[in-house]
């Protein structure tokens, strides 16, 4: 009687053991078909080739690269909307590229614009970012965070920074085939704004948001005409 007891203990450690390497090998197997979709040029320092063949494929404005794992590699729609965002702060592009590196933020923006007007890419297009808490509009738009030179208040951002918001946001129409854009106040449109998403987040402050009407009829005026300028 004592053996055959002993034989079933026996028996339930082996079994239990075999259950937790089949859990584990799939553990294993589901992280690395997760991690082999990221690019290996996202998260380390990249050479000038590389960055020249990244530019390439997004925008031409592009001063500098960042990019990061907080993203989905790629994006599960077409390009068909922008979504504008700011910082909330004053920060520099490498900032917020260490910022969006961080694992534990699980934030990121496809563009970010400096207070100076320059531009830095963190998730190329064709991926989803995670901004606009809204995995639906992620995966169809483009999302740029603008850089306030106040803090509080409207949010004010630079005219710099405005200019080039502008001539962005004409560059990935012109790319991606948006022929106009649209700001309709509501998610309808295909100028969106992250707090048409979340309750939580005035983002991007009153003074983007006062500014859409405006930034829709500058981009169309560069969309209309054959050079874009
Ligand atoms: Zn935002």
């Amino acid at each position: 009687m004592q053996t055959g007891k002993k034989k079933n203990s026996y028996g339930s450690v082996k079994a239990l053991l075999l259950g937790f390497c089949v859990v584990a090998c799939f553990v294993l197997i589901m992280a690395y078909i997760s991690a082999s979709k990221i690019p290996d040029t996202v998260g380390r320092t990249l050479t000038a080739a590389e960055q020249q063949e990244i530019t390439s494929r997004n925008s031409a404005l592009i001063d500098d690269i960042w990019l990061t794992a907080n993203a989905d590699f790629p994006r599960g729609q077409k390009i068909q909307k922008i979504t504008i965002h700011h910082m909330a702060g004053n920060f520099t592009l490498e900032q917020v590229g260490k910022d969006f590196a961080a694992g534990d933020r699980k934030a990121s923006s496809n563009y970010a614009i400096d207070t100076t007007g320059s531009v830095a890419l963190y998730v190329e297009e064709a991926n989803r970012p995670w901004s606009s808490s809204s995995k639906e509009n992620d995966d169809m738009a483009v999302t740029i965070e603008v850089a306030n030179d106040t803090i509080g208040g409207d949010w004010h951002v630079s005219d710099a920074a405005y200019e080039k918001l502008i001539v962005l946001c004409a560059d990935i129409c012109r790319r991606n085939g948006i022929k106009k854009l649209v700001f309709t106040g509501d998610a309808t449109g295909n100028l969106t704004l992250h707090k048409m998403f979340s309750r939580k987040t005035e983002c991007p402050g009153a003074y983007l948001e006062s500014k859409m009407d405006d930034i829709a009829d500058a981009v169309n005026q560069k969309l209309s005409t054959s050079d874009g300028k």
